[in-house]
């Protein structure tokens, strides 16, 4: 498969995973949205170099957000992209709090790629509170939730200087406006 045939795919799998969903934002943004802009920053840290980080990135939500497995990855893409999705899956058989604590644990033992996703993934979700926050939040969870993310990307740091760059000025403009 070559690379454009496998970030293709990554995404158009992916829209039919989250087919119908959208995001907890005030503005309802197709959820396939936050998986665009993932994996656009993931090719714009890697210049384009890691097709298989990009599918990924587009992926990262499939097995916890839709009924795909890893073996399906496996079948429709390899077992790196496979991978990659599993590693920044939670165990949605846990608790909220307990999952959360786990996220913060775990992010630097992951291998450098996944934390490139992961920190991505808390890029694009520090914006959307910036631009379009839950309607039913209030401004205290708002801030826990930025906090947390904060907690979670200093474990992914240090790989990627284009993600670093932008998760600090995203939570800048977050803690400004919150
Ligand atoms: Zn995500």
């Amino acid at each position: 498969m070559t690379d454009l045939v496998l970030v293709s795919r990554a995404a158009d799998f992916a829209a039919r995973c989250h087919a119908g969903q959208r995001r907890k934002g005030s503005s309802r943004e197709p959820y396939l949205n936050h998986l665009a802009e993932v994996a656009e920053m993931l090719a714009f840290a890697t210049d384009g170099g890691d097709a298989a980080l990009v599918a990924a990135g587009w992926l990262h939500d499939s097995i916890e957000d839709s009924d795909t497995s890893r073996d399906d990855l496996v079948d429709r893409f390899n077992e790196d992209v496979a991978s990659l999705v599993v590693e920044c899956t939670d165990d949605m058989s846990l608790p909220r709090a307990q999952r959360k604590r786990h996220q913060v644990e775990h992010a630097p033992h992951l291998t450098p790629r996944a934390r490139m996703i992961k920190l991505a993934d808390k890029i694009s979700n520090v914006r959307s509170l910036i631009f379009s926050p839950p309607d039913e939040w209030e401004r205290e969870r708002l801030v826990d939730y930025l906090d947390w993310a904060i907690d979670v990307a200093a474990g992914c740091r240090g790989v990627s200087e284009r993600l670093d760059r932008l998760f600090n000025e995203t939570a800048a403009r977050a803690r400004a406006v919150l």
